[in-house]
């Protein structure tokens, strides 16, 4: 029997890793969250893990109280996350914590030498070359990819070399304002970026889909998981997620990998992963599907997938800058704060003003992340 341990186990990605673990009869030891009591009491009743972390100090003693009368041990506290990657007898961490909050957990599942399933992206962005320098010393590779872009392509990499790849195509459902420009954008409100065409997910990530924020993040993630220079990252829009991205050899061969968008079945092969087994997800019906379609992206509207690969080619803090300041837009975005089109402005603002640092350590990309964050928050 498998054993797993759940960081951001409230959440999207969280709810869906345990619903995994509960289909496969997984042992779930230990859980981390935010701030959502409710549902962490919940799970905690449900699944009975060993340790249980909250980020947010008051939640965890919320928990602590509701859950005085089980044998679960509350952590509290980032320190009480990374404390716990150490503590668990899980064989693999999956990391759903959203944002830069999942960095040092990343780091601390790495230091206990665990295999990690990342879905957090923003680990790789602020932090991609130190992250994965610390797996590879630790004999940690590969780190099991979650997002279903990189979990295709992590597949597809299997049918040939390293050596023999020209390029990664990395699909982009294009998200919920497809197709409209930019000045149709300028009013578009927080409940219309949310209402993504093919995916439910979390509302940061929902919105990075708007701004194609997420898809730059992605060609960032692609960059340091697979060693594969951003100029050989092509993205392609492909509006039915079908096609979860593909992998074009020498030889101009595209492997691809398809399936029903449901995230449920990357969780479960970063778990299981050398192997296949069945799942819960619908097997494709490509008849009743009919046509797949793919499309360039639209660069000028959604010019923060530019920005990505520019901050890719910095390096330093870049990554952790870009970060930081779409971590604060999409915050003033959702609260209302700030239209569509300034959430892009203020983050290119902030990236483009930001002093470089060669070879940061953890804490300087820390710190400009926090900063950057800060920068864009004080302009609303
Ligand atoms: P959600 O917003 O749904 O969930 C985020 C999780 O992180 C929640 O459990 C939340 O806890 C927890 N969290 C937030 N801040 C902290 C903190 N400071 N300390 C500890 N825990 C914290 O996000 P998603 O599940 O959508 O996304 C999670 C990650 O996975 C992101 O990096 C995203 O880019 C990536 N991803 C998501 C996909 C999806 O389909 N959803 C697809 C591919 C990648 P609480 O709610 O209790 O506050």
């Amino acid at each position: 029997m498998k054993t797993i341990a759940i960081l951001g186990s409230t959440g999207s990605i969280g709810t869906q890793s345990l619903d995994v673990a509960a289909r496969k009869g997984y042992k779930v030891d230990a859980l981390a969250a935010g701030r959502n009591v409710k549902l962490a009491e919940e799970q905690l009743r449900r699944f009975a893990p060993r340790y249980f972390a909250m980020g947010d100090e008051r939640s965890a003693k919320e928990l602590k109280i509701a859950a005085a009368d089980t044998n679960t041990k509350i952590l509290s506290g980032e320190e009480g996350i990374c404390a716990l990657a150490g503590m668990t007898e899980a064989d693999t961490v999956i990391n759903s914590i959203v944002g830069r909050a999942g960095l040092r957990p990343t780091v601390s599942i790495l230091e206990a030498n665990k295999k990690l399933a990342l879905a957090n992206k923003e680990s790789l962005v602020c932090a991609g070359d130190i992250v994965m320098k610390m797996a590879k010393d630790r004999g940690l590779l590969p780190i099991l990819p979650v997002d279903s872009e990189h979990s295709a392509i992590f597949q597809c990499l299997q049918a040939g070399k390293k050596e023999e790849v020209s390029r990664l195509l990395l699909t982009a459902s294009g998200g919920p304002f497809f197709g409209k420009k930019r000045e149709e954008l300028e009013n578009m409100t927080a409940k219309e970026a949310l209402a993504h065409p093919t995916w439910s997910m979390g509302a940061k990530i929902t919105v990075d889909s708007s701004t194609l924020m997420n898809k730059g993040f992605e060609v960032m993630e692609a960059v340091h998981l697979f060693g594969i220079p951003a100029s050989r990252v092509e993205v392609v829009v492909h509006r039915e997620s079908i096609v979860h991205s593909m992998v074009e050899y020498v030889d101009h061969s595209v492997i691809a990998q398809l399936a029903t968008p449901d995230m449920r079945d990357c969780i479960q092969y970063a778990i299981t992963y050398p192997d296949r087994e069945p799942s819960p997800v619908k097997p494709l019906d490509l008849a009743a599907i009919g046509k797949l379609t793919f499309a360039a992206p639209d660069r000028e509207t959604f010019p923060l997938l530019n920005k990505a690969t520019e901050c890719l080619e910095k390096g330093g803090v870049a990554g952790a800058v870009l970060n930081g300041a779409n971590e604060g837009a999409v915050a003033l975005f959702l609260a209302g704060k700030i239209p569509f089109n300034r959430l892009s402005e203020y983050v290119i603002k902030v990236v483009d003003e930001f002093e470089e640092i060669k070879e940061p350590t953890l804490e300087d990309i820390y710190a400009c992340g926090k900063e950057a964050e800060r920068r864009v928050l004080s302009m609303a």
